[in-house]
């Protein structure tokens, strides 16, 4: 079932995956520890939570080492939060799909460092309502390169860039002109750089699939909890845009078949 290739490529998604997320562990607890300490409300659990103590550099790189000293608090012991490996496993499963999906290419590399990117935006917004900025400018980086990569779909790319971000830029301008805020700027930047990296089709996809993940998980999570939760969109998104790396191209064409089938048996009848 599995070839030579397949393992080797398991393996090198592996190790790809654990330094990626690690080092996108470590870049976003230096980002806001120190805001973590001054603000209880900015808390993304980089420091330890019970004295608020930052753990050692490899504690956030290598979380799944479960050893004392190493992953626990340098001042009480408390183990780094479980979030981090979870995060690290999401990126080992999505890596290894990706590769073995798409095939070991410079393209798959930077879409991998897009979904690592697009995990860290997540628990960053589901915790604290925020997208970090630096984290849509190394998108919007991949999104140049991958857009150099595959130059003969330059155009999908450019409008993949306006196409959602304008229309929620305008929703945001609405809102804002009858006095609510509905929009954050943070979620508007982002697909402005993930469009670039998708193309126009994708991204298309992976907004209209984060909408509908989105209101069905929250509708969810607001029964079971009978709590009006603050909606954190960020994460939804990113879940879209995930679908759309694999499916996003095919989810297109099967539709506008569907539509181009119906047309054709409207001018038969
Ligand atoms: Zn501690």
């Amino acid at each position: 079932m599995f070839s030579g290739d397949d393992i080797l490529s398991c393996i090198l998604a592996i190790i790809m995956s654990v330094i990626a997320s690690g080092v996108s562990n470590l870049v976003i607890c230096f980002l806001y520890s120190k805001e973590e300490k001054e603000d209880e409300e900015k808390n993304i659990h980089a420091l330890c939570q019970s004295c608020k103590n930052e753990y050692s550099k490899v504690a956030y790189l290598f979380p799944f080492l479960r050893k004392k000293k190493v992953s626990s608090c340098p001042n009480c012991g408390s183990m780094i939060s479980n979030q981090f490996i979870v995060m690290q496993l999401l990126n080992i499963i999505l890596y290894i799909a990706t590769i073995l999906y798409l095939g070991l290419n410079l393209e798959t590399v930077l879409l991998c460092l897009f979904i690592t990117a697009l995990i860290t935006i997540s628990m960053v917004d589901f915790r604290i309502y925020e997208i970090p900025d630096s984290y849509n400018l190394f998108i919007l980086i991949l999104g140049i390169f991958i857009s150099i990569i595959d130059r003969n779909e330059i155009v999908s790319h450019l409008i993949g860039m306006v196409v959602i971000s304008g229309f929620l830029f305008l929703v945001a301008l609405i809102s804002v002109f009858m006095g609510r805020e509905a929009m954050g700027g943070g979620d508007i930047k982002l697909m402005f750089a993930s469009g670039l990296v998708l193309g126009v089709k994708g991204i298309v996809v992976a907004f209209i699939v984060g909408c509908i993940a989105g209101s069905v998980i929250h509708l969810v999570r607001m029964l079971v909890t009978k709590a009006d939760h603050q909606l954190s969109f960020g994460p939804y998104l990113a879940m879209g845009m995930v679908y759309s790396v694999f499916f996003g191209e095919r989810t297109c064409n099967w539709y506008l078949n569907i539509i181009s089938a119906y047309g054709r048996l409207r001018n038969i009848m």
